[in-house]
């Protein structure tokens, strides 16, 4: 290893997020349906970056006329508001996680885990100075890729 080696993010209680969500939907007028409070809760409870088809699956015992398709759209309404991220991968199916501190990512080749970190040494980097006759950087967002250690012990 060497020195500044990203570590992973904790993870934040679920109610701050709920209070977020509700913050947010107030403020943009965003109507709290129960579809959008039981997707974006079970995203918060995620630590595991899951695909639309993950969350539909968590949630059909509970919410038995869920569909796929209002998981979908509503996923979108959620990115649309700044309340989802919709997350690099490295399939085809994409992965989402709810919008909270600025992190950056670790995924697996073989099992396709992803995994938060911090990453100081990237935060702190000015990028603006190398950037600046592109345009304006609004955010850097680090995708590290590579074989964890549960695939490697295999
Ligand atoms: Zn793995
Ligand atoms: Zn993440």
């Amino acid at each position: 290893m060497y020195a500044n080696a990203p570590t992973p993010v904790c993870n934040e209680a679920p109610e701050e997020y709920m209070k977020i969500f509700e913050d947010v939907c107030r403020q943009k007028k965003l109507r709290i349906t129960p579809q959008r409070l039981e997707i974006y809760s079970e995203l918060a409870r995620a630590t595991d970056h899951p695909t639309a088809e993950m969350l539909y699956q968590r949630l059909s015992a509970k919410m038995p006329t869920l569909s796929l398709d209002t998981v979908y759209r509503t996923l979108g309404t959620l990115i649309s508001h700044d309340l989802v991220h919709k997350v690099e991968s490295t399939q085809n199916q994409a992965r989402f996680e709810v919008q909270h501190l600025h992190h950056h990512h670790v995924i697996c080749r073989n099992c396709n885990a992803i995994t938060d970190l911090t990453w100081n040494l990237v935060d702190h980097t000015n990028l603006q100075g190398e950037l600046h006759a592109w345009g304006k950087v609004e955010r850097a967002h680090m995708v590290v890729y590579g074989t964890c250690a549960q695939c490697r012990a295999q």
